[in-house]
């Protein structure tokens, strides 16, 4: 193996393909909200077995929504993870509702616990926003059982999980609500890009008509000779527009080959550093087919600005997912103890994984990372 081997933590994967599907569209001359967005509407929503499918301009858009349209507003409270991007918790915020941080699991499980979800659960409470961490699910069937006893709804932010499997169930289609990104470093890009998925027509309407200023009929529909809108309540522009869509069209069809890609690089990863000292490798037991958007592990390494600094020497690039939500500043009104979010939160370092990384790249990752934590033991 040479020396220096450059790994960058994300590669984009996109080609001759995407280029084309983005030309088509210009050429056709309809570039914003139309065909494209409905045809890739109707597919996402196929794949994850959901009835509609809304086009939106990112996932923030889509779990903002999601509150807007379950009516959760001032005096309600919804339970989120803290271990998860703050758009999981700012959604709750936009309609000034309360979020209340619940933990995860565990140092293995690191979603959302059922049982902390059952602790936190208040007359207040309306909705739980589960999160499907680096693409392994939530408990959905206890998450679920809890939110049906108590009347709740269930939102997934199912950002990390597209195609994903836990327990021969698909991720995105367990909830009232679920909400995905195609934001660059997703396992499906369009640069910017969010989709709800539901089965409920009534959500899926009013979702289409908050996306779109409050407009009763867009601009596509009244081609077809509707003449005149009305706006019944405030919304918004968060639509997705034809290129977009069309360049999603085009990654759709690599999605099966990345998730199969990303498995055989985890595999890889699971062997290298399973027995490592001084590394633990969560969801080693994990019951389904994850989509593994990124794969995270706990090191003991005493200072983690220190080892991705090492990393870095090396020409490895790695990030961290997430810093808990609970410990922003804006969060300090709703902050709590999440012993195990904390944890990780503080140990946490999430390691290269993308669509045409190779086994000689994963091999140079786990040798790096061993060399960096046998530095300073
Ligand atoms: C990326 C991400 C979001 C935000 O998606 P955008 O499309 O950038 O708004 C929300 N939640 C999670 C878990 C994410 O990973």
């Amino acid at each position: 193996m040479e020396d220096t081997m450059e790994v960058p933590f994300f590669d984009l994967n996109y080609g001759q393909e995407e280029e084309e599907a983005a030309l088509e569209t210009i050429r056709s001359g309809w570039i914003s909200t139309g065909p494209k967005c409905e045809e890739f509407e109707d597919k996402w929503a196929d794949l994850h077995d959901m009835e509609h499918g809304v086009s939106l301009s990112s996932c923030t858009a889509a779990l903002h929504l999601a509150m807007r349209t379950l009516d959760i507003g001032p005096g309600d409270e919804v339970i989120v993870p803290s271990l998860t991007f703050v758009a999981t918790a700012n959604c709750v915020r936009m309609v000034g509702a309360k979020p209340v941080f619940a933990d995860v699991e565990s140092l293995d499980q690191w979603t959302l616990s059922p049982s902390a979800v059952a602790d936190a659960i208040t007359d207040d409470t309306q909705a739980i926003i589960a999160m499907h961490y680096g693409g392994y699910g939530a408990d959905m069937p206890a998450i679920c059982g809890i939110a049906e006893e108590h009347d709740l709804f269930v939102v997934e932010d199912a950002c990390h999980g597209p195609m994903g499997q836990r327990g021969g169930q698909m991720l995105g289609s367990l909830g009232d609500i679920s909400c995905f990104s195609f934001y660059t470093n997703k396992n499906i890009s369009t640069a910017e890009g969010g989709m709800l998925l539901t089965d409920d027509e009534a959500v899926a309407e009013r979702v289409r008509v908050l996306r779109s200023h409050g407009m009763t009929s867009t601009a596509y529909e009244r081609e077809d000779g509707q003449e005149f809108y009305d706006v019944k309540e405030y919304g918004y522009n968060y639509r997705m527009d034809d290129i977009r869509a069309s360049i999603g069209l085009a990654q759709l069809e690599k999605l099966p080959e990345d998730i199969a890609k990303r498995e055989k690089l985890v595999k890889r990863y699971r062997e290298n550093l399973g027995d490592v000292d001084g590394v633990r490798v969560p969801f080693s037991d994990y019951d389904g087919r994850p989509s593994n958007y990124v794969f995270g592990v706990l090191t003991n390494h005493p200072d983690r600005v220190r080892l991705r600094e090492q990393m870095g020497e090396r020409d490895i690039g790695t990030s961290m997912h997430y810093p808990p939500v609970h410990q922003f500043e804006c969060y300090e009104p709703f902050s709590t103890s999440l012993p195990i979010t904390e944890e990780i939160g503080r140990r946490e370092i999430s390691l290269p994984l993308f669509h045409n990384m190779t086994f000689d790249q994963v091999d140079y990752v786990c040798e790096g990372l061993q060399e960096c934590l046998h530095v300073t033991a």
